[in-house]
């Protein structure tokens, strides 16, 4: 067989995984549908890292792909579309080859969910963005909305108003959910505002571009509109594991179920990472998770010689 491992994704779980399963010496397969890094090509200033004060999301992917380089692993480019258990060894199949492997880690985090509402399909790319540190600077001197009241939305509203005029927060609810000190930030920034109790209804546009959002306050069930030249939606996340789901390793929601050692039930296929069942999505805990399952990778192979 080619590969002792396959990993499926390059997001800090994976590019992790990746360097404990080829340092242990495991013939290693990292395939990755798009730009390695993952979300942190999406983010922002990352100051939840140690060993770095602050670093860009985009720098820490590339500081993470340079260094399991030195390690012999094989990177390969491919949307997996499926991953067959044949006990012994596994198949991961994409769009247009197949690979084998004595074990397969899965660490395919996931993607921002959609607002879905009207217009948002409309005006994406037309000024409503899931993406701060790709399309914040297209709004200087601009208003903007940002919807959601967790770490996304708060961190990168607070990233926003360096280029934007007014940045306008709308949650559903009187409380964030951001951690304390991304919230004591947003709440001293004099560019940000809020808008409690209130839900994004529809996103209004003329032909080319977004004009403003239709509020609704849940409370009092008033509807107003709100002009805004750009939408950042950060509504949360859902699982890249649709591939997988037939494997019956997944909760209701999509997040696959492991062990402690990243194992799902089926033997020889782990997972790591935000595409888990898990209580803290970070770059840190992807991290760690990744260390475990490529550690795991060499025991399996161990045991089952
Ligand atoms: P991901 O980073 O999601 O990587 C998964 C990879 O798998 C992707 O590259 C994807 O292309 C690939 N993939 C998916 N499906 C397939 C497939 N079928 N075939 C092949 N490849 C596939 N965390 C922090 O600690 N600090 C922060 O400041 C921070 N800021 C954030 C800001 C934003 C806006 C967002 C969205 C997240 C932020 N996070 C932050 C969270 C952090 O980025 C994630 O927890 C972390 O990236 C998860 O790593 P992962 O490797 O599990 O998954
Ligand atoms: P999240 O924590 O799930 O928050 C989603 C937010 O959107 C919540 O405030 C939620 O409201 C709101 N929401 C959900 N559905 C909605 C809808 N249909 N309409 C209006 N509002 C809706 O998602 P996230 O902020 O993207 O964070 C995801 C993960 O990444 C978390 O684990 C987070 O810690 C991590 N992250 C970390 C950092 C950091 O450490 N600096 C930065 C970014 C992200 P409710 O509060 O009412 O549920």
């Amino acid at each position: 067989m080619k590969y002792d491992c396959i990993i499926i994704g390059a997001g800090p779980a994976g590019m992790t995984a990746a360097l404990y399963a080829a340092r242990a010496n495991l013939k290693t397969l990292l395939l990755e549908r798009g730009i390695p890094g993952g979300q942190m090509n999406n983010t922002a200033e990352v100051e939840n890292y140690p060993g770095f004060d602050s670093i860009l999301g985009p720098d820490l992917a590339l500081k993470m792909y340079d260094g399991i380089n030195q390690f012999g692993v094989e990177h390969g480019y491919g949307n997996v579309v499926e991953v067959k258990d044949h006990q012994d060894y596994k198949e991961v199949i994409t769009d247009d080859a197949t690979y084998e492997a004595k074990v397969v880690i899965i660490a395919t985090g996931c993607e921002h969910r959609n607002l879905e509402v009207p217009g948002e399909a409309e005006y994406s790319g037309r000024g409503v963005s899931y993406c701060a540190v790709c399309d914040g600077a297209f709004f200087r001197n601009k208003k903007l909305i940002v919807v959601g009241g967790g770490d996304s939305a708060v961190e990168e509203a607070i990233y926003l108003t360096q280029f934007a005029d007014e940045v306008k927060i709308v949650h559903r609810r009187d409380a964030l959910r951001a951690q304390k000190i991304i919230q004591d930030r947003a709440f001293a920034n004099e560019k940000i505002s809020f808008i409690w109790d209130s839900v994004v209804e529809e996103i209004k546009g003329d032909d080319q571009k977004v004009t403003g959002v239709q509020i609704k306050n849940v409370k009092t069930g008033e509807t107003y509109e709100e002009a805004a030249d750009g939408v950042f939606i950060y509504v949360g996340l859902i699982p890249l594991t649709q591939a997988f789901t037939s494997l019956g390793i997944t909760d209701d929601a999509g997040w696959i179920v492991t062990d402690e050692r990243m194992q799902t039930k089926i033997p020889g296929l782990l997972a790591c990472g935000d595409a888990r069942q898990k209580h803290l999505r970070q770059i840190t805990t992807a991290v760690g998770d990744g260390g475990i399952a490529g550690q795991q990778a060499y025991q399996y192979i161990e045991e089952n010689k």
